[in-house]
């Protein structure tokens, strides 16, 4: 493995509070140095970083890989490639695989793919119930055995109260996170869209905020009984942030994420029919895109996911009421996260991102990433935070391009991703 040295940069590490101009030196894999300046060694390459931030490799604890079953949506290799040309050297993948990540047997069979296909590391959150239909709890210690970082139902959210409870409970007898998307499926059934002004003018069934709300509210309650972890996914209403703040306050162990499109977007991305703007949660009001700003400045949200969810083309040629939900996220992510914030009043400072993006959702999972402490594994990425450049989804890595942000400019790009030590992005 070849040793490198990164000269002038922004050193920013939210996990020791580090942010400083300097050199970083990695070495067999691992970071070896940090300093003022540091002088380069022979046989070393030596990286200009000038302008640039050198920060932890970033976090993605919500991507859909789609393997196994689904691999004309994405594979662990293109979503992988994906993932570093977005600045990513961790990622969480989903179970809602075909079939579904439910067994310790297919735990391990991604986990070790993964270590030869990805250029990127990869982590698993298994399936929360068998066959994630709701109905029977997973055996959460052989999952947690095989390798699973947590355990969800994403797409398929369990209705039962009872089952979650159940679940709950046994998530927390062996240290795993209860990662929800929250959705009460009897007020969402048929829904394609955020219920609103919107909706009602395309005349399309919409869901309301409570589709959110009442299932937070109940997960949260529940994790407060049973003791576990509960993390919470794609936060994507105003009411839901209100919530996430109360049950913090009560010290129910709850965390949230959100992700970059709900920061970004409103319903009004649908108006033109566009399946690129149709995910679940939907795109929501302005108001609430508003409270979610103000609930990652507070720090109730703790971390920004992507909820990667590529879609192949025909898929998303379909009439708006029958595409599938998602879009892909992560090599807009860091962007739009960078554009976003440059449109707040009262910006976030760079280590703030930096933690939003890498050190927290890495702590939250519990993953060995997220911080440039000498001895760690060397995961970096260097980031021109000022550079603008054109989303062109033909140039996307991913093998689906259904991104809403097609042909928008965004603000700042990952120019060189490293895992181990090794230069992954740009590929060589
Ligand atoms: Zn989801
Ligand atoms: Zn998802």
């Amino acid at each position: 493995m070849s040793n490198c040295l990164l000269k002038n940069g922004r050193l920013l590490d939210p996990a020791q509070g580090l942010d400083m101009r300097g050199d970083l030196r990695m070495r067999g894999g691992r970071i070896a140095e940090i300093a003022p300046s540091l002088t380069p060694e022979a046989g070393e390459t030596v990286i200009d970083c000038a302008d640039c931030w050198i920060a932890p490799g970033l976090v993605d604890i919500h991507v859909h890989l789609r393997e196994p079953g689904q691999s004309h949506k994405e594979t662990l290799q293109t979503g992988g490639a994906a993932a570093v040309a977005g600045g990513f050297t961790s990622i969480c993948c989903m179970p809602n695989t075909d079939p579904p990540l439910d067994s310790p047997t297919l735990v391990r069979e991604i986990l070790a793919r993964a270590e030869r296909e990805s250029p990127c590391k990869v982590y698993v959150v298994a399936a929360l119930t068998q066959g994630m239909r709701g109905e029977v709890p997973c055996d959460y210690h052989a999952l947690k055995h095989a390798g699973a970082v947590a355990c969800s139902d994403d797409a398929f959210p369990v209705q039962s109260a009872e089952v979650m409870r159940r679940a709950m409970r046994g998530c927390a007898a062996y240290g795993l996170p209860v990662v929800t998307h929250c959705e009460d499926k009897t007020l969402s059934e048929g829904a394609s869209m955020h219920a609103g002004a919107v909706s009602a003018r395309l005349g399309l069934k919409g869901a309301p905020a409570s589709a959110e709300t009442v299932h937070i509210a109940r997960n949260a309650l529940l994790a407060g009984e049973t003791g576990c972890h509960l993390h919470i996914q794609h936060l994507s209403t105003a009411f839901g942030v209100a919530l996430v703040r109360f049950f913090k306050a009560q010290g129910t162990r709850i965390t949230a994420e959100v992700s970059p499109h709900h920061l970004l977007l409103t319903d009004a991305a649908c108006a033109e029919f566009d399946t690129d703007a149709k995910m679940n949660p939907p795109l929501r009001t302005e108001a609430d895109r508003i409270a979610l700003a103000e609930g990652v400045q507070q720090g109730v949200i703790d971390c920004i996911a992507t909820d990667h969810a590529p879609h192949a083309p025909f898929e998303k040629a379909q009439p708006f009421p029958v595409a599938p939900f998602g879009i892909v996220g992560l090599e807009t992510a860091l962007g739009c996260v960078l554009l976003w914030n440059s449109q707040l009043p009262d910006p976030l400072t760079p280590l703030q991102i930096v933690n939003l993006m890498s050190t927290a959702p890495a702590r939250l999972m519990g993953l060995p990433a997220g911080t440039l402490e000498i001895g760690a594994p060397a995961d970096v990425v260097v980031i021109d935070p000022r550079l603008r450049w054109n989303v062109d989804p033909c140039t996307l890595r991913s093998k689906s391009k259904n991104t809403p942000f097609k042909g928008w400019e965004l603000l700042g790009k990952a120019r060189y991703t490293f895992v181990d030590g090794a230069l992954v992005y740009p590929a060589s």
